[in-house]
């Protein structure tokens, strides 16, 4: 490796000849077929693709949610090979945020309270719990409603608490699963600005696996996958 290259920060993810199987003998199918990919922190990056072309599996094996059958996987330049179930745990927790299309919160936890109770996992001091969890909901928008449960919630508004919660530890990458599936026109173009101003303004890595054609227009870089392949990399609105 020369200096210069030694230099350069670790990309926030790094798949290398990455595959998976499923299944045994004639039952055996192989969903991920080799895949090359790095993901850069300060980017809004889609991954699409057909229904079953292997978009949630790559995105739970980039997240060390599974592991690959063979290739290798490494997150801010730590191959995730070597990380137990606890260095896992940890990796995750300290670096990456998640967002679903199903939202995940705690129907019994406010706003603020779903916000902290992550910043409490994370080990944040407690005198800082409160101010940055109400910082974090104000940057998406949520200022006059951080004492309502999810039940009080529109769509729009608990996935903007899901984004809150992810971005309040701050993370160096932000895992999207279909995170505008459920939402109407309106709150799907907000979120996708959310997640755009996570990587822009924040930073962050922001991968998201979506089929939502209203994102393209958000994204930095639009990844497809058909069939446990990557058929296409593309960097459609880059200003040249
Ligand atoms: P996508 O997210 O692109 O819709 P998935 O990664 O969810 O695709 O699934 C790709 C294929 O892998 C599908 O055929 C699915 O049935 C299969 N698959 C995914 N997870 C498992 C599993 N845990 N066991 C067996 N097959 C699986």
């Amino acid at each position: 490796m020369t200096k210069s290259m030694s230099n350069q920060p670790p990309p926030a993810v790094r798949a290398e000849g990455v595959r998976k199987s499923y299944g045994d003998g004639t039952a055996r199918m192989e969903i991920l077929k080799g895949i090359d990919l790095t993901i850069h922190q300060g980017e809004l990056t889609l991954l699409m693709g057909p229904s079953g072309s292997g978009k949630s599996t790559l995105m739970a094996m980039l997240a060390g949610l599974s592991r690959p059958d063979t290739g290798s996987v490494s997150i801010l330049g730590t191959p995730l090979a070597g990380l137990d179930e606890d260095g896992l745990n940890d990796i995750r927790l300290r670096h990456c945020g998640f967002v679903f299309q199903g939202f995940n919160l705690f129907g019994a936890l406010s706003a603020l309270d779903q916000v902290r109770l992550v910043l409490d996992l994370v080990g944040v001091p407690g005198r800082e719990i409160d101010k940055r969890a109400r910082s974090a909901l104000s940057e998406v928008g949520l200022d006059g409603r951080l004492h309502l449960k999810p039940s009080a919630l529109s769509g729009g508004e608990k996935q903007r608490v899901a984004i809150a919660r992810a971005l309040a530890k701050q993370p160096a990458i932000l895992f999207a699963d279909e995170p505008t599936s459920a939402l109407d026109r309106g709150n799907g173009e907000i979120v996708t600005r959310l997640l755009r101003h996570v990587a822009h303004d924040r930073g962050a890595a922001v991968l998201c696996v979506t089929h939502d054609s209203r994102l393209l227009p958000f994204a930095d870089r639009i990844l497809r996958i058909e069939d446990g392949r990557l058929v296409g990399d593309e960097r459609p609105n880059s200003r040249q």
